[in-house]
This record gives structure tokens, C-alpha cells and sequence, in this order.
């Protein structure tokens, strides 16, 4: 199948050959063409396969044939959970919109917030945006969503675990009625299945990958060693792999900002991002890794979100999430659109029941390895780490049929949502991510 058979403008298919894609990927085979056809739709898409050119590139055309007006209202709103899938958004518009009048732009907390108002006052098109600063600059007039005509929800489940939900009714509120929605989510629970049956209009569903399956061109392994062995580990396989970009996950900040400085101690490159780092910051770390200037990014998950690195050859998960739907968003920043990738966790024993619950969910056994001197520990216990002493973002402390891990999840949600709302939309308080 071509772009060219799906029904894309001349504009839109020298777009996307300038970015070199030869072939649309399977969401992006499936969704456009029930975009263009003004459908509403519900798609299940992993992280990497494609499925922001899978809502962008018709939400283009729907516009750019559509009647403009002088003063442009917004017409489209794209809101996204982060601001770093947010600006990465806004750059793919941009591209795919080179050889279009078409005019985009992005708002997200954490920066100034008079670039992103004199922008609107210029008249977008297309606005990009986080909920937070989307309502306050909305509450402020600098901006109207009452002509919007498409409406996408990316990485929906992101939100809803980010305690979004209440910013997004509100934003649903100060749109028409009259309007096509697209809902793209990589998980499907219960909460996004309500959220999709809120918004979208007999939605059609599209599914890329099964649910929850990691992608098959990652490789995935598990190294099982003692936990004060862990730095130790990752700076060996990294030097002696000789290898040049890898992206690294901690659980904590803290334990970013840690494992940053023992890298750079054994002289590798290695920056952290995460919540406690200034919008500047973060665009700067990711900037160095992708130039390759920084070989090594330590993340926190939330930090990590709707981060685009193509190609990405490593991933290594210093500790495993206590969410395994993390998991599956960690090792897709890997084997990205059909290239092969690496994904290694370290697991020490408390981790064990965290891995059991991955295993489960992504429905295979990792192979494990154990390395010479970097042994597990035989005298560590099995059990889980306490969720007050690491994370609240409990959603997942091994057993997810546990009727009270379950109340525990569901109470923990609620306490962390204006947290993690707060964090990732700009005025950060939350002192873990
Ligand atoms: P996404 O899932 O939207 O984050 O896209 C993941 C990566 O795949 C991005 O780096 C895109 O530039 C790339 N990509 C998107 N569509 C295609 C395609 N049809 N062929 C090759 N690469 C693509």
C-alpha cells in the first residue's frame, strides 16, 4: 500500500516523502482513511508505530480543503499529556504541513507564557497543547475553542493516569457539540473505554498491535542482580557494548540525578530529565542525546513520555516501574517504526513481583541473565518495595487481581492526580518525578 492510495494531497505526499517514509505503517494504513471520511475514532497504538502522521496528516487535509478564514480560528486542538509530546507533536505538524497554508502552534506550561499569547493572536490553525496551560490561557481570552472542528486526545491513557480528567471535560465544555474526535490511547482499561463512550460519536475502533504486546523487532532481556550492584552493571554494559545512545530509566529523581552522577564519575556523558528540571533544561538534555552529544538520558517515566528519538538503539530499565503499562511505554522508545532495538532491565530481588505482573501483561518470559561478578543477592528479600518509601503512582505492587492492592490503586490515583497534573503541566510540586 502507498500514501498516494490512501487519498493524501500532492502537498501532504511530497511532505511525507521528504521525510523519507516509503510506506504508511499499519495505523496510519487503517486510520486515515476513516479520518478522512469525518469518522470518529478509537485507536489502540503502541508508542513508534506512526500514529501521529496517522491523525496528522488527514486532519491536514480535512482543514487545509476546508473554508479559512481571515482571522483563523482554531479549527483542530491536539491535547497531549506532556509538553515534550507536545513540542514533538507540533514539529511533526509542522513538517507535514510545509507545502500547505496551514498555520500551527504549541502551548504548554512551564515557559513564559507571552510568545505562545502573541502567537495565537496571529491566528492558528492547528493549536498543540497541555490542559493546563490550554484552560488558563483560555481563561484569560487569549484563545477560543469555539470553532474547533477536530479534536484529538493523544496518548489518552497518559492523561487519565496524570490525573487529567477534570481538565479535559472542562475543555470539552468550551467546544461545539459538532465535531469529529479521535481518541488514540496505547492501553485500553476500563477508564479510557468510559472516556471514549464520553467524547466519540459511534467511534470506529482501530488497532495497530494487540493491547499491551511489545513490539516484536525490541529484544527484550533481563539481567537478575544485586541491587548495590546495579551502577556497576550499567556502566559495564554501556562501556564494554561501546554504546552510543541509551536511554535509561529510574523510578525516582533522585535516583536519576544518582545514577547521572556515577556515570559521569566512570566518564560517560549522561544528563537527567525529569520534573525537577526547567523546561530549558530538558529541551537541552534531549537536543544532546539526539545530536549525540549526551550518550546517556536518565528518565523518569513521566519525564520520558512522547520522547521521539528515532532509532533508538537501547533501553535500560535501571528499575523496573511499578506500572507495567510503563513498561511497555519505556521499551517502545525502542525498535521505533520497524527498526530493531535492545531493551535490558535490571531486576534485584524486590523487583521480582514486579516483573512477574510485566510478564503477565506483555504475555512472554524474558530471558534472564546472570553476569560474573554482579550476582544477586541470595539473602535479599522478595519483598516489593513499599509503595511509600518509592512511589505512590500505585497501580500495579504485583498482583493486580489483589482486591486491596486494587483499593489502594484506586485511592492513590485520586491523592497523586493534582500532583502529576501540576508537575507535568508546568508548576511542578511533586517532589518523586
Ligand atoms: P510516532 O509513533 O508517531 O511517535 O512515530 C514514531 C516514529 O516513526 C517517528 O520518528 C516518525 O517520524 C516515524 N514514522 C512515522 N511514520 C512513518 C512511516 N510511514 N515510515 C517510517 N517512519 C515513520
Amino acid at each position: 500500500m502507498s500514501f498516494k492510495s490512501l487519498g493524501l494531497s500532492e502537498a501532504l505526499l511530497k511532505a511525507v516523502s521528504k521525510q523519507g517514509y516509503t510506506n504508511p505503517s499499519p495505523i496510519q494504513e487503517k486510520a486515515i482513511p476513516l479520518v478522512l471520511e469525518r469518522k470518529d475514532v478509537l485507536a489502540s497504538a503502541q508508542t513508534g508505530t506512526g500514529k501521529t502522521a496517522g491523525f496528522t496528516l488527514p486532519m491536514l487535509q480535512i482543514l487545509s480543503q476546508g473554508q479559512q478564514l481571515r482571522h483563523r480560528p482554531i479549527r483542530a486542538l491536539v491535547l497531549t499529556p506532556t509538553r515534550e509530546l507536545a513540542a514533538q507533536v507540533y514539529d511533526n505538524v509542522k513538517s507535514y504541513s510545509e507545502f500547505l497554508n496551514i498555520k500551527s502552534a504549541v502551548i504548554f506550561g512551564g515557559v513564559n507564557q507571552k510568545p505562545q499569547v502573541s502567537t495565537l493572536r496571529q491566528g492558528v490553525d492547528i493549536l498543540i497543547a497541555t490542559p493546563g496551560r490550554l484552560l488558563d490561557l483560555e481563561s484569560q481570552r487569549a484563545l477560543s475553542l469555539s470553532k474547533i472542528e477536530i479534536l484529538v486526545l493523544d496518548e489518552a491513557d497518559r492523561m487519565l493516569d496524570m490525573g487529567f480528567k477534570r481538565d479535559i471535560d472542562k475543555v470539552m465544555s468550551l467546544m461545539p457539540s459538532r465535531r469529529q474526535n479521535l481518541l488514540f490511547s496505547a492501553t485500553f482499561s476500563r477508564e479510557i473505554k468510559n472516556l471514549a463512550n464520553s467524547i466519540l460519536h459511534h467511534p470506529v475502533l482501530v488497532e495497530a498491535t494487540p493491547e499491551n504486546t511489545t513490539v516484536d523487532a525490541i529484544k527484550q532481556k533481563v539481567f537478575r542482580v544485586a541491587k548495590a550492584k546495579k551502577p556497576g552493571l550499567i556502566i559495564k554494559l554501556i562501556t564494554e557494548g561501546n554504546w552510543k545512545q541509551v536511554l535509561v530509566f529510574t523510578r525516582t529523581k533522585h535516583g536519576a540525578n544518582n545514577l547521572c552522577k556515577k556515570m559521569v564519575s566512570a566518564g560517560i556523558t549522561a544528563v537527567a530529565i525529569h520534573g525537577n528540571k526547567s523546561q530549558g533544561a530538558r529541551t537541552k538534555a534531549l537536543a544532546g542525546f539526539k545530536n549525540n552529544t549526551v550518550r546517556v538520558l536518565v528518565a523518569t517515566d513521566i519525564a520520558a513520555r512522547g520522547l521521539d528519538i528515532p532509532l533508538l538503539p537501547h533501553v535500560i530499565n535501571f528499575e523496573l516501574p511499578n506500572i507495567s503499562e510503563d513498561y511497555v511505554h519505556r521499551i517502545g522508545r525502542t525498535g521505533r517504526a520497524g527498526a530493531s532495538g535492545e531493551a535490558i532491565s535490571l531486576v534485584c530481588a524486590d523487583e521480582t513481583s514486579y516483573l512477574r505482573s510485566i510478564e503477565k501483561l506483555v504475555g512472554i518470559r524474558i530471558p534472564v541473565e546472570v553476569l560474573e561478578g554482579f550476582e544477586p543477592d541470595p539473602n535479599a528479600s522478595t519483598e516489593p518495595i513499599k509503595q511509600n518509601q518509592r512511589s505512590s503512582r500505585s497501580r500495579n505492587s504485583g498482583n493486580s487481581n489483589n482486591s486491596s492492592n486494587n483499593r489502594s490503586r484506586r485511592s492513590n490515583k485520586s491523592n497523586n492526580s493534582k500532583r502529576s497534573r501540576r508537575n507535568n503541566d508546568g508548576r511542578s510540586s511533586d517532589r518523586r518525578y
